[in-house]
């Protein structure tokens, strides 16, 4: 399915102000929002594509790389799912920000009825290389899902849980506390309003069974550790017809034995011999696409920097790409044998001070400070 644009979503003009955004986000949202529509597969879908304009809409950022990009600026391009989105979770932001004041404080919203499934986290480690080019990835997920015997209810096949009647399917029930009348969820029904005296016994009465699951996930290039990937629905099953919560992969990308990384460039120290510095010469460096050679001039000093253009990570937004930085290292030798030894003393002597340049306006330094 072709993605909708973003600001007819909201059904907002293009340079609808951040007011104007929110207002529009806020209308729909109650709308077509899951609590409004219990199973309504059409309204939960225009309820998530709402949110996701909303996320990129109301987030200036975003929105400037929307207007520039379209839909290939915030996915990469390459996705066809869209269902992920980068670095944090504008859902949660957006429920504590849009419907914190319509639902009375966003946690617990739900009653007992149709009750969305938990959103689950998953911790994935990978190596540097996949961080920088993407990669696909299976993954078993521990999730519980809707028993299928009993469809959820928890009840056995042609049974059908009763009302509780101590809360008389409330799920809460009143008690009286000094002046005030107060409510705690029932204890006959552990808040659910209704008893299963038949439990299902393939989940014991749940409604739910845990079950690994396979999941193929395709890691865009450019993640770093800490990028958090939703993939929307893969949570949790809810329960009683409840939507389904989200899966967050958070992903750990573990160190490399010769590269750093900083934002989009890739760093590599190299090291190199006093007389490879001293005389130039063409070396051979690791990039993360094999060895490209390298050609130092004579009298290079060490940390010296040289960037290979284009040569490191790819942005997560899918245009750009960072560099690789060389940091030279001139190593010192710590062995001599006599010869190399009596070769550098003629060196010395022939040469005095005055071919460092570092050196030689430092001591000039220290003259002028003493004498
Ligand atoms: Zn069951
Ligand atoms: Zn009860």
């Amino acid at each position: 399915m072709a993605k909708r644009d973003y600001y007819e979503i909201l059904e907002v003009n293009r340079n609808a102000s951040d007011t104007e955004i929110k207002k529009a986000y806020r209308r729909l949202a109650i709308k077509y929002h899951p609590d409004k529509n219990p199973g309504d597969k059409q309204a939960e879908d225009k309820f998530k594509e709402l949110t996701e304009a909303y996320a990129v809409l109301s987030d200036a950022q975003k929105r400037a790389t929307y207007d520039q990009f379209g839909h290939a600026g915030m996915n990469g391009g390459g996705f066809s799912s869209g269902g992920f989105d980068f670095g944090g979770s504008p859902f949660e932001d957006i429920f504590g920000d849009i419907f914190g004041d319509i639902f009375g404080g966003g946690g617990g919203r739900r009653a007992s009825r149709g009750r969305r499934g938990e959103d689950l986290r998953y911790n994935l480690t990978i190596s540097f290389e996949e961080a920088a080019f993407g990669a696909e990835k299976n993954l078993q997920l521990p999730r519980k899902q809707t028993c299928t015997t009993c469809g959820g209810s928890g009840a056995r096949k042609g049974t059908a849980p009763h009302t509780c009647t101590t809360c008389r399917g409330a799920g809460q029930v009143r008690f009286q506390q000094g002046f005030f009348s107060m409510t705690r969820p029932c204890p006959d029904c552990r808040g659910q309003g209704s008893i299963i005296s038949d439990p299902c016994p393939e989940c014991k009465g749940a409604g739910t069974i845990k079950q690994k699951r396979n999941l193929s996930l395709k890691i865009p290039a450019g993640v770093e550790t800490d990028t958090r990937l939703k993939l929307s629905g893969e949570g949790e099953s809810g329960s009683q017809g409840g939507p389904p919560g989200d899966l967050y992969v958070v992903i750990t990308v573990a160190d490399h034995s010769i590269f750093t990384r900083e934002g989009q460039n890739v760093l590599c120290e190299v090291p190199i011999s006093f007389v490879q510095a001293a005389l130039g010469s063409d070396i051979e460096v690791p990039t993360l696409e094999g060895k490209v050679s390298l050609k130092i001039p004579p009298g290079t000093q060490t940390g010296k920097i040289f960037k290979l253009s284009g040569k490191g990570i790819v942005s997560l937004q899918g245009y750009g790409r960072g560099d690789q930085l060389v940091i030279l290292r001139v190593e010192v030798p710590t062995k001599l044998d006599a010869r190399q030894r009596k070769l550098l003393e003629e060196f010395a002597a022939v040469s005095g001070e005055d071919i460092h340049p570092q050196g030689k306006g430092f001591f000039d330094k220290v003259k002028e400070l003493f004498d």
